[in-house]
């Protein structure tokens, strides 16, 4: 594809930047203060993780994206979180294993200089029973003479300790070295369509929007549990269901059904559960109780779904409590909260009557269709020439930035590659999308555009 003076290379690493699908996990799991924090920090690179975040702070992300060696992965921090409601063995515990869960892998810090703990030892046990590989971070080694403490954590039975320092930077790259290898190329949950299996659906919501009441509804008696996460005591997280004549696979229910009570850090809970939950989903089913205004909250979730880069459908729930006033209300507040994800399905459900019930797996099918449209190369560019001669980009500078090619890189979700003549400004880009959500569909799925400019 030499349009334009592109040549296949420029393509190709276009589309290993652009292409890649989902992600492995990795979660950073620990004692406070072993340096959880300071080391997500180090190895996303950035500067924006929680060290300073005062105790109890909700926080709203846990996830980020990471690379090392020109392999992506995301990194869930447990990290921030201050343990005083259940005792430390047992947040600690309680956070490591939601964190676990989600997970592929798992980097477990300790504090070298502190040595192993009581509540250290109770991790590691969980570390076991869940059956995830684990690279041992003996952390705070920041230089040579601490060596000798990080080799003390042998007797914590997971191999060798890696010495690190996050503070420093000292030892990280070997650490990294060996998450690469403990982390599988693809998550364990592959998205591959010749695996077969269920479809996975993440049911997530802000507490009390009906989330327990609908998966209540919808399964009736059909739910079958499955996968145990292995040997541990607690609920079992995924239910398979069965709706319209299909087999779906709820990933993470217990935390829908099992009541947390919890003061502090009861948010910081829900996020990380629901983050769990996206990343385990194929789709997610967004709950909003429709009797109440859409919250920030209601946002946050959204926000996690999309930038998840999940299939997605919005379901109002309690339509039977809505008078016609609150109706009125409620169409004017999702024009404004969601007009950014117009594109996703919505149906209007009330999981105490049934309202609608046998409307949701049709969103669902349709937001997984979407998900995994593929556009092929000709179709794509006879849309961009026609859309670009149509609608040129404005004139900069004297100079007119054309789009000149493009090619959609991947899919679950879309992602689309264009090779540029000039920076295409973020309005251009929004059009763009736009008119390509118009001709092609990609109802219920985000769409990823990225633009390289050939100067
Ligand atoms: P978290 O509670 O496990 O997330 O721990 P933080 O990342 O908040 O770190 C706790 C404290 O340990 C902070 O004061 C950090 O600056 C400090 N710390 C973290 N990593 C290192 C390290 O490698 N060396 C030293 N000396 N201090 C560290
Ligand atoms: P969750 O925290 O999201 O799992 O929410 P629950 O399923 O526990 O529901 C919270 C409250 O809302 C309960 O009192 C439910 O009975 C009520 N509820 C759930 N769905 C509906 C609905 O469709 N209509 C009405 N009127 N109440 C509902």
């Amino acid at each position: 594809a030499a349009e334009e003076g592109f040549d296949l290379e420029d393509v190709e690493g276009a589309l290993d930047e652009a292409g890649h699908g989902p992600l492995p996990v990795l979660a950073v799991v620990g004692r406070p203060n072993v340096g959880k924090s300071t080391l997500v920090n180090r190895i996303i690179g950035r500067r924006e993780a929680v060290v300073e975040d005062k105790p109890g702070v909700t926080r709203d992300r846990v996830t980020y994206e990471a690379e090392w060696a020109g392999r992506r992965f995301k990194v869930v921090d447990t990290g921030g979180w201050e343990q005083d409601v259940l005792g430390i063995d047992a947040s600690v515990a309680a956070q490591a294993e939601y964190a676990i869960e989600a997970a592929d892998a798992v980097v477990f810090v300790v504090d070298a200089k502190v040595g192993a703990t009581d509540t250290d030892e109770a991790v590691v046990r969980l570390l076991r029973k869940a059956g995830k590989p684990v690279v041992l971070c003996a952390n705070k080694v920041d230089g040579p003479s601490g060596e000798a403490d990080a080799a003390y954590l042998w007797s914590l039975g997971l191999g060798e300790p890696y010495p690190v320092s996050a503070l420093h930077g000292r030892g990280t790259g070997d650490m990294l070295d060996a998450v690469l290898q403990a982390l599988p190329e693809a998550p364990a949950q592959s998205f591959g369509t010749a695996v077969g299996g269920p479809r996975r659906v993440a049911l997530i919501g802000r507490p009390n929007v009906g989330k327990s009441s609908l998966l209540n509804k919808v399964a009736g008696e059909e739910r079958v549990v499955v996968n145990e996460i292995a040997g541990t005591t607690r609920d079992p997280v995924d239910e398979l269901i069965e709706l319209g004549g299909v087999t779906w696979k709820f990933v993470d229910t217990a935390g829908i059904r099992k009541r947390v009570h919890l003061q502090q850090g009861a948010d910081y809970y829900a996020s990380l559960r629901t983050a769990a939950a996206v990343e385990k989903a194929e789709v997610a089913v967004i709950l909003i109780d429709a009797s109440e205004s859409i919250s920030v909250q209601d946002q946050r979730i959204v926000t996690m779904a999309v930038e998840a880069g999940r299939a997605m459908v919005i379901a109002y729930n309690k339509w039977d409590t809505l008078d016609e006033e609150r109706r009125y209300y409620l169409e004017r507040e999702i024009e404004t909260e969601f007009g950014q994800v117009a594109w996703a399905p919505r149906v209007n459900v009330s999981a105490r009557t049934g309202r609608h019930m046998e409307k949701l797996v049709p969103a669902i099918e349709t937001a997984l269709a979407g998900w995994e449209t593929r556009v092929p190369t000709g179709r794509l560019n006879a849309f961009l020439g026609e859309l670009v001669s149509a609608h040129p980009h404005p004139i900069r500078g004297g100079k007119q930035p054309r789009i000149l090619f493009g090619t959609q890189a991947g899919t679950k979700p879309p992602r689309f590659v264009l090779f540029a003549s000039g920076f295409i400004e973020a309005g251009y880009r929004r059009f763009v999308e736009r008119r390509l959500r118009e001709e092609f569909g990609f109802e219920g799925t985000p769409i990823h555009i990225s633009v390289r400019v050939r100067e």
